[in-house]
């Protein structure tokens, strides 16, 4: 019968939830709401944490739904200001430091995305336990699970709540900086507002020659999608002079960094 139950729990090709993930969840809020931005001192972690929960818990870890998360949003909203908003896809860790640098915010800034990054969770049906064997994958099982319908939910409120420039890190050294299946591409792009000027920053491996620039297929693309959303478009490639943030990361480190 466990191995039935676990053959059950197995089924899923993405990784099960994050091992107490109910405790980090916690210890984040309290972390974020306490020390990292105490003007949100306010929030409940302990009603925050019991959302989550119970939007998830229990129920098809592959019928996801927005309203599900309607709670958790309601309870978390991001108070962040509208003109500092960093994008990325597939630069990560790059905007994480670019908007430290400058003031500015990713959405894993914000409380609800600082919470869940870089966690997994899922449950099962007719279970009140979480389901650390494995979760559905957004490719191979389905695209509306808990996971990928939290950050779409939360990509789309904080692209399009976004005001003034908005800026994004792209990955130059991949074939297609622009990637319109990606989240940036399919949720936060054609959700800007009308009048946003979209600052794209075009960032190369410095390990490897650039393989797309603001003139390739993929930007010409991006901009096309822009301007029929009316959002003002301007593209920078990460020539080393014309970034001055790359420095000051390097300076910072002290040792040749990732993405340049
Ligand atoms: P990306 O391709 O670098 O993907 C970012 C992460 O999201 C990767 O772990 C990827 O595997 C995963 N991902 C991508 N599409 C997904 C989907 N439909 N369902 C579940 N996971 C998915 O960059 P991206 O897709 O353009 O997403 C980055 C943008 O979206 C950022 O601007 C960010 O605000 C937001 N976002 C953040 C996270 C996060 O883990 N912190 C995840 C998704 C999206």
């Amino acid at each position: 019968i466990y191995k039935w139950y676990r053959s059950g729990l197995n089924r899923w090709h993405g990784p099960g939830s994050t091992p107490d993930f109910q405790d980090i969840i916690e210890d984040r809020c309290y972390n974020y709401t306490q020390r990292i931005r105490p003007d949100s001192r306010s929030r409940n972690c302990q009603e925050i944490k019991q959302a989550f929960m119970s939007a998830f818990i229990s129920k098809d870890p592959c019928k996801a739904t927005k309203e599900d998360y309607r709670r958790l949003i309601d309870l978390a909203d991001p108070t962040v200001p509208c003109n500092k908003r960093v994008l990325w896809s597939k630069t990560k860790e790059l905007a994480r430091e670019y908007a430290k640098l400058r003031g500015l915010v990713t959405l894993e800034d914000t409380l609800l995305g600082f919470l869940a990054d870089g966690l997994h969770w899922c449950g099962e049906p007719g279970s009140p336990d979480l389901n650390t064997w494995s979760c559905p994958d957004w490719e191979k099982d389905c695209r509306t699970n808990y996971r990928s319908v939290f950050w779409k939910v939360l990509s789309e409120r904080f692209a399009e709540s976004a005001c003034g420039t908005v800026q994004v890190l792209l990955n130059g050294s991949l074939e297609n900086a622009f990637d319109e299946m990606s989240i940036f591409g399919r949720v936060e792009a054609p959700n800007l507002k009308p009048m946003v000027t979209l600052q794209v920053w075009l960032v190369h491996d410095p390990g490897k020659p650039p393989r797309d620039s603001c003139s390739g297929s993929s930007i010409t693309k991006l901009k096309s999608i822009l301007s029929e959303r009316n959002v003002r478009f301007i593209c920078r490639d990460n020539l080393r002079t014309r970034l001055p943030i790359l420095s000051n990361i390097r300076r910072l480190r002290k040792q040749p960094c990732g993405l340049f």
